[in-house]
């Protein structure tokens, strides 16, 4: 279906949708690992690229190529291709910009295996990574090499919220030769388009808000333009990278009520932040809808929202960061983000419990700090349960106090 011009969210529900013979609604899952050719002619017409029509599903399905047309669409790319998790278009982005001897620029606060990756991997294949806070561009234009070939960001970038300016990062990259690659997980396509701000292709978990559902995991890279789509394409295949056509078909289901969930909970986050940020048991907020956020200006000219996403200081520490997590009894105590459930996690004792608080401090991780990703709940209920959560830290304290 053809949707140009048409407003986002009639592309979120229309577009890519290939017409299906019998008429369907939506595309069907085609759960086939190949497709017959009606001569070997055919078959020759098709390995040289000179007919359209599919092979073999590592290379490409129409369930898949649905959604990577809406994808590109979505994100106004030249092409789009799907792969099997957010780390799977992290690696496949890595392999096809970076060889031997060649220099990465990535965000400090980026995705921690984004960081593994580079820092085991391809470290050992001989790339060199420098992490900077690319919430200044003065940090990469210090960091910038004659080889260096990537410049990674992820704004904005967990747990911290910083926000890199796209537009001078891409700008700055373009002068020397470097490719940008935005990971948009944070935002999505309906609150952030990188593309259109001058970056060369978008990365997504699509586990994230573009699913939203919680039950597949899932990623992406949308290329700006042909060239590049075509060698994303051609390593996916290589690397046997790809997603598969019932993942594909779950995505493509998810992504179409991208902007109301997105709408519902974002919402709910400015109201909850605002909330939060009064009460008494809470020391700092970081929300990037808030007028107290340090980057609150270039957040709202470079996103058409906020989001649904937030960190927040508990009073009392690691045993109030602990109190709440076994406290609240809406929000699931889970990684993971986006998705139509409200989540929380306390990263001192969940995901870097392993961390002295030493270590938790020097990588921006204060023993306070809870994330929360805010879902499609009602709002009343979301607020009432981390109020009843927080009476509880509050007891806490005054005991502390107190003895
Ligand atoms: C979750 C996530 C990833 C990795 O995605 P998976 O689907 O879990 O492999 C990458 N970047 C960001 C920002 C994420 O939140």
């Amino acid at each position: 279906m053809k949707t140009k011009n048409k407003g986002f969210a009639t592309k979120l529900v229309h577009a890519g949708d290939p017409p299906d013979v019998y008429g369907s609604a939506v595309t069907p899952i085609y759960q086939t690992s190949t497709f017959a050719f009606e001569s070997a002619a055919q078959g020759a017409a098709r390995f040289a690229g000179q007919e359209q029509g599919y092979i073999y599903t590592r290379l490409s399905n129409p369930t898949i190529k649905a959604l990577e047309d809406k994808l590109a669409e979505l994100e106004g790319g030249y092409g789009a291709v799907a792969l099997a998790s957010g780390m799977a278009a992290v690696s496949t982005a890595y392999t096809t910009f970076l060889r031997q001897g060649d220099h990465m620029i990535s965000a400090q606060a980026v995705y921690g295996p984004s960081r593994a990756l580079a820092e085991t991997l391809f470290a050992g294949f001989g790339v060199e990574t420098t992490f900077v806070d690319t919430s200044d561009i003065a940090n990469i234009k210090a960091a910038i090499r004659p080889n260096t070939r990537l410049l990674y960001l992820e704004t904005p970038a967990n747990p911290t919220m910083s926000i890199t300016d796209i537009a001078a990062a891409s700008s700055l990259a373009h002068e020397h030769g470097i490719i940008t690659v935005v990971d948009n997980t944070f935002s999505s396509p309906y609150l952030q388009r990188p593309l259109a701000l001058g970056a060369d292709v978008v990365l997504h978990s699509l586990t994230k808000f573009i699913n939203g559902h919680a039950d597949i995991v899932g990623g992406a890279l949308i290329a700006r333009e042909e060239d590049i789509y075509r060698k994303l394409h051609h390593n996916m295949v290589l690397l046997g990278s790809n997603m598969d056509p019932h993942q594909a078909f779950l995505v493509t289901r998810g992504v179409k009520t991208l902007a109301l969930r997105i709408e519902k909970a974002q919402a709910s986050a400015r109201q909850i932040a605002t909330w939060l940020e009064s009460h008494p048991q809470i020391d700092w907020v970081l929300y990037p809808g808030l007028p107290s956020f340090a980057q609150y200006e270039l957040a709202t000219r470079q996103m058409d929202g906020p989001g649904t996403m937030m960190s927040f200081g508990v009073k009392g520490g690691l045993r109030a960061g602990i109190t709440l997590m076994n406290e609240v009894k809406l929000a699931l105590l889970a990684v993971s983000l986006g998705g139509v459930e409200t989540l929380i996690q306390h990263p001192a004792s969940m995901t870097h419990a392993g961390l002295s608080p030493g270590a938790r401090a020097a990588a921006g991780i204060p023993d306070e700090m809870v994330r929360f990703s805010v879902g499609i709940e009602d709002v009343e209920d979301i607020i009432a349960d981390l109020e009843q959560a927080l009476t509880k830290v509050a007891e806490l304290n005054e005991a502390a106090v107190a003895g």
